[in-house]
């Protein structure tokens, strides 16, 4: 982003100042390293016990997390960290590099600003040989990829107002893999197109079989990574698939998260005029974790905003929160977008939601991610109890 928008000696300056920040914040004797890109490696010596690893790690990232005066800018970088020990975690520094890096990608995915120690369950080498080119596109081969649904609430009504398409691994050996543990390292071997492709036509093709099988007509939201959106061509796959699902465009709806949509700005903005185009509906997923620019929100051809589940999670105890949701909500209504909660699971924060004009959720408290064949049952129920009474029909 620095880069793209200051220029590449303001991103060079920034390395250089977070260089000088780290190499700061350890012992003398310790390593500070830049590997590439915005990677860093710091080696720790003399280490007596692991707990000074972790002590080590926080103080990094709190060095980090401090605000850069960057040509008369201030900017915040977030980073997150992967930590491995010898010789519990490798004995050469191929393999503690290797360990680290997982680690640090799994702190990156979960809960990025973090650090988190190399667990050798990262890299149960099941999973490892699974997460290859081959072992992704063998999974589409066998079919061994499914969606789960989740529907999108009408908190006030308690009608199903749209449903989320959720991709989920099964394994014939090793179980359901999540998507979190597939599809990043789908995306950097750079086969999630493929995926992606599966996933789309698998969802409007279940859509159209709702419709179909006499359900009311909802919106199908399909999670579309970075890479996708960025790709030349992406709306014509999108117009085929639609084609030949002989799903209606204004029953599809796609999410991209805000981070993904910052990636490369040029070419997903050019994207996602032409999905708006084709009357395909649009929301930016995980709202407020990103860098939210309000001055490319108000050029995007957006319908509505998803609130990041981890604000929804403490709103109650946690006034940040709670001011970040409400500002939130306030700045959708007064944008005009629609917004929706995600991950809400309690009574309280419904309450809170609907008593900022919030309506539409999503979460546990309504229903977990199910298969189709499950939801077809929530479906039918949901539109039995909320059958519209239409007058002079006696029943
Ligand atoms: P997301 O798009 O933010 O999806 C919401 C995640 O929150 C889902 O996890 C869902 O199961 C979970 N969730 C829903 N309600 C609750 C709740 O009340 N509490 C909590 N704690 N969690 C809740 P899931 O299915 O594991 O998906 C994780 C992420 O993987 C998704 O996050 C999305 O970014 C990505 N993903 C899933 N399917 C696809 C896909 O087909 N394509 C792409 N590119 N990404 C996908
Ligand atoms: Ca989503
Ligand atoms: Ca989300």
């Amino acid at each position: 982003m620095v880069n793209d928008s200051l220029g590449h000696d303001k991103g060079d300056l920034l390395l250089k100042m977070t260089a000088e920040r780290l190499r700061a914040a350890v012992r003398e004797g310790d390593t500070v390293a830049r590997l590439g890109g915005d990677e860093f490696v710091v080696v720790l010596e003399r280490v007596d016990a692991i707990d000074h690893v972790a002590k080590v790690a926080e103080t990094l990232l709190q060095a980090v997390a401090r605000p850069f005066q960057l040509a008369g800018h201030e900017l915040t970088v977030s980073t997150s960290i992967g930590c491995s020990v010898y010789p519990r975690d490798g004995r050469d520094p191929a393999t503690l590099l290797k360990h680290a890096d997982l680690a640090m990608y799994k702190a990156k995915e979960l809960r990025p600003g973090t650090f988190r120690f190399f667990d050798p369950v990262m890299n149960v080498t099941m999973l490892e040989r699974l997460l290859t080119e081959s072992g992704i596109k063998r999974a589409l081969e066998r079919d061994e990829l499914v969606l789960h649904y989740q529907p999108r609430i009408d908190a006030l009504t308690g009608t199903i107002i749209g449903i989320e398409a959720l991709v989920r691994w099964m394994h014939p050996e090793r179980g359901l893999i999540a998507p979190e543990d597939f599809i990043p390292m789908a995306e950097e071997l750079g086969i999630i197109g493929a995926v992606g492709e599966w996933v789309l036509n698998t969802a409007c093709r279940q859509n159209r079989a709702w419709l179909d099988a006499g359900l009311a007509p909802v919106r199908i939201a399909v999670n579309i990574s970075a890479y996708q959106i960025s790709e030349p061509g992406f709306a014509d796959l999108l117009v085929r698939i639609l084609d030949e699902t002989g799903l209606a465009a204004s029953c599809l709806e796609l999410e991209i998260t805000e981070t993904s949509l910052m990636k490369n700005i040029e070419a997903s903005v050019a994207n996602l005029q032409l999905v708006k185009r084709a009357g395909v509906s649009i929301s930016i997923d995980d709202f407020g974790t990103g860098y939210s620019s309000l001055a490319y929100l108000k050029k995007l051809p957006i319908d509505t905003l998803k609130i990041d589940k981890s604000f929804i999670q403490d709103l109650l105890n946690n006034p940040d929160d709670a001011a970040i949701v409400s500002a939130t909500i306030a700045l959708a209504h007064n944008m005009d977008l629609q917004v929706v909660a995600e991950g809400v699971t309690t009574a309280a924060q419904t309450e809170f939601l609907l008593q900022r004009n919030c309506t539409a959720m999503q979460g546990y408290l309504y229903s977990h991610p199910v298969t189709a064949e499950e939801l077809t049952c929530v479906f039918q129920e949901n539109m039995q109890r909320h059958r519209p009474v239409t007058s002079g029909v006696v029943r």
